[in-house]
């Protein structure tokens, strides 16, 4: 077996007994990735230098190679959040999470295409590539961490960082047949990350099994000073918790509202043959109801780029990006920077946004979404009550082919209707291997209240390890 095929757990097992290096490993990697990153173009910018930095290696995940997101603050390196405005930017400092994965002795192979500025559920809106989805290199890998999942579907990383503000992380794991982790909102720092929308970014990881979303979580997991939402409720030691070996005295809900018209038939059988796994490794089945469900999208789609245009308001495409010589004025050069600089999906959430919070119209609409917010918050504290997790399909659809929905906006936001509610609610989520139809990946999705990240983890560990689907690779070569 090729040492990149391996998990974090199993690459350190190696490394504990010295049957291989840190070198060795980043080497290895780094030989894939010029091998095959032509191919799934998951890759913004290759660390060529990984190799040698072994000697920092020192922590818990000490000599494990890993990528990052664009949109993470990578010291000395471009991070370019997949956009043109950010063309020529060097971060002069690392984002908390890429601080702490440093410091526990992990190895930076590189940064990883996106959607720009993480809108959009495909990788297409990205300013610089299109990533493949290594399944079947004709369809997107899904969005916003597109280039994450691809790159540890594909093993041209050990693990990845993601964000997932709307469904970044889950999404492309369903698609790429990857682990995806998005946390409680709160539970790991936002500081030196790209925002997209505040009050619902979040970071995670995207690995090649559970257990090592759980090692990875515990290095990144806690309060941080420089980002004032992150909590301070105990970072629990996240790999030793997985012990469960069935899931009995667990009551899982099945919200009906996620099983509508529209829901790709094929994801459907994955997906309920996924929920009789969970019945006979011991769970409670239930049927549940999230009223909100249909409004969570719409509402989503006016706080998010409500949140968009007041943040991307501070590029101005001056220090770096494309910096126009000939403008009649400041507001004249803006104007232009910003028109060269932003992508046709990122002006029209920021237009979006604009006229959502403007006089007049802001209790119309703004005012209104955080309203509905609350009764989708409200329908999960509900459904909490009377069960321990909720089990849906990640996305309606398997990964589509490429070109075929980025010229239809709506289209595009339908992809997000089943990762979105949970977003909104700010609760944990998994996407976990649960099958293929028509040999591509299906994801299950499974949600568990705020900050029950353990619990979360452990019953997704049993789901994975009495099934093989995560074992199974893309054939690419
Ligand atoms: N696809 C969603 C959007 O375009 C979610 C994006 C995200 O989670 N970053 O808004």
């Amino acid at each position: 077996m090729e040492i990149t095929s391996l998990t974090i757990t199993q690459t350190l097992q190696l490394l504990k007994e010295k049957k291989t290096s840190p070198a060795e490993v980043t080497q290895a990697y780094l030989d894939r990735i010029k091998k095959l990153d032509s191919k799934t173009e998951a890759y913004l910018y290759i660390n060529e230098n990984a190799a040698n930095d072994f000697f920092v290696a020192t922590g818990e995940l000490a000599g494990i190679p890993i990528a990052y997101k664009d949109v993470f603050n990578t010291k000395g390196m471009p991070t370019t959040a997949a956009s043109k405005i950010l063309e020529g930017y060097i971060s002069p400092y690392d984002a908390t999470s890429v601080e702490k994965l440093k410091n526990a002795g992990v190895i930076n192979l590189g940064k990883l295409n996106t959607d720009e500025f993480t809108m959009g559920s495909s990788c297409e809106t990205s300013a610089y590539q299109i990533t493949k989805n290594p399944w079947d290199l004709a369809r997107v890998p899904g969005g916003s961490s597109g280039g994450s999942a691809a790159a540890v579907a594909a093993d041209l990383c050990c693990a990845a960082t993601g964000s997932d503000t709307g469904g970044s992380i889950r999404q492309p794991s369903s698609f790429c047949n990857t682990t995806g982790l998005k946390v409680t909102y709160g539970r790991v720092s936002r500081y030196g990350v790209m925002p997209m929308a505040s009050s619902l970014d979040t970071i995670g990881v995207i690995t090649k099994s559970v257990e090592d979303a759980a090692l990875l979580l515990k290095v990144m997991a806690g309060k941080d000073s420089r980002d004032a939402t992150t909590s301070d409720a105990k970072v629990e030691d996240y790999p030793a918790l997985l012990t469960r070996k069935d899931l009995k005295g667990l009551r899982i809900g099945i919200p009906k509202e996620y099983f509508v018209e529209g829901l790709d038939k094929g994801v459907e059988k994955v997906i309920r043959e996924a929920i009789e796994t969970m019945r006979k490794l011991g769970a409670e089945i239930k049927e549940i109801s999230l009223p909100h469900t249909e409004v969570a999208l719409a509402a989503y789609y006016i706080i998010a780029p409500s949140e968009i245009s007041a943040n991307l308001a501070r590029f101005d495409g001056i220090r770096f990006g494309p910096t126009v010589s000939d403008s009649k004025d400041l507001i004249d050069m803006y104007f232009q920077n910003r028109t060269k600089g932003f992508g046709d999906e990122v002006k029209r959430r920021i237009m979006l946004g604009t006229f959502a919070l403007s006089a007049g119209y802001a209790d119309k609409f703004y005012k209104k979404a955080l309203q509905v917010r609350t009764l989708v918050k409200r329908d999960f504290d509900n459904a909490f009550a009377e069960v321990d997790f909720i089990a849906t399909p990640v996305s309606p659809t398997p990964a589509f082919k490429i070109g075929e929905k980025v010229n239809d906006p709506l289209q595009m936001y339908l992809e997000d209707a089943f990762t979105i509610p949970a977003s909104l609610a700010g609760i944990c989520g998994v996407s976990i291997p649960a099958g293929f139809t028509e040999g591509l990946p299906v994801g299950l999705q499974l949600f568990a209240n705020q900050f029950e990240e353990a619990k979360l983890l452990a019953a997704a560990q049993v789901f994975q390890t009495s099934t093989d689907y995560h074992l199974q690779k893309p054939k690419i070569s």
